[in-house]
């Protein structure tokens, strides 16, 4: 991104993928974005509408199981979020958004649905549904604290070899094999709400990391990191 240009955040699907505030992740870019001096711009792209393909970084929330193979086939049909992953966008996908990027995923009465092949995973149906409070710890090579959020799905997710785990999970289910969500390229997939970037700013920082492509001023912490620290006191085995 251009230093003295706008950063454009794009909102997939509103209308169909939103559940456990995961609006709130746009919220929360917008902000540490502007606090460090960075325009932003914002578009809500609903699901009738071309999906944009300037964007710098791309955010999809969780949702149900027929607006998630509605959300699927129309993200198919339209292309545009291919097209912007091609160009380098970055791109934030939470729980049924995560599992859209992939090749499959579990439809309502656990029948396979095509995913749009962004991601190298596959989801399917677990057992049972994982709903609770979840604890991973993010790879090291991404710098980021603990994180924490939020799950409730029945999905199950195997990662292939053309993307790494983003963490290890310490408490929850997330993948359903001991890690949690994942990471290729610009791309992060994750089953964590809360919404995620409010639980976990230093995920927020590395997608804007790579949108702007340099190192950000630090910013102040003290409430995220208090929301933080009470969530792991809560959930965390002692
Ligand atoms: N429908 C998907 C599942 O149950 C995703 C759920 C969600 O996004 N919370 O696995």
């Amino acid at each position: 991104m251009p230093s003295d240009s706008v950063l454009r955040l794009v909102w997939i699907y509103p209308d169909l993928l939103s559940t456990y505030g995961d609006q709130g992740n746009v919220l929360v870019l917008e902000q540490r974005a502007r606090r460090r001096g960075i325009a932003v711009e914002t578009v809500h792209v609903r699901s009738a509408d071309p999906v944009p393909e300037q964007g710098d970084v791309y955010l999809i929330g969780g949702g149900e199981d027929r607006p998630q193979i509605l959300a699927a086939e129309r993200l198919r049909r339209d292309g545009g979020l291919h097209r912007a992953v091609a160009r380098g966008a970055a791109l934030l996908a939470v729980c049924a958004g995560y599992q859209i990027m992939g090749s499959t995923f579990g439809g309502e009465e656990g029948q396979p649905v095509d995913g749009i092949g962004l991601l190298d995973i596959a989801s399917g149906r677990g057992a049972a549904r994982a709903v609770g409070e979840l604890v991973a710890e993010a790879d090291p090579a991404l710098g980021v604290p603990t994180l924490t959020g939020f799950e409730n799905h029945m999905g199950v997710t195997r990662l292939g070899p053309g993307v790494r785990p983003l963490s290890r999970t310490v408490v929850g289910t997330g993948n359903g094999d001991g890690t949690e969500g994942c990471y290729a390229g610009r791309i992060v997939g994750t089953y964590l709400h809360g919404p995620a970037l409010a639980r976990n700013p230093g995920l927020a920082d590395l997608l804007l990391t790579w949108a702007v492509g340099a190192q950000l001023p630090p910013t102040d912490d003290t409430w995220f990191e208090r929301l933080r620290q009470e969530r792991l006191t809560a959930v965390r085995p002692a």
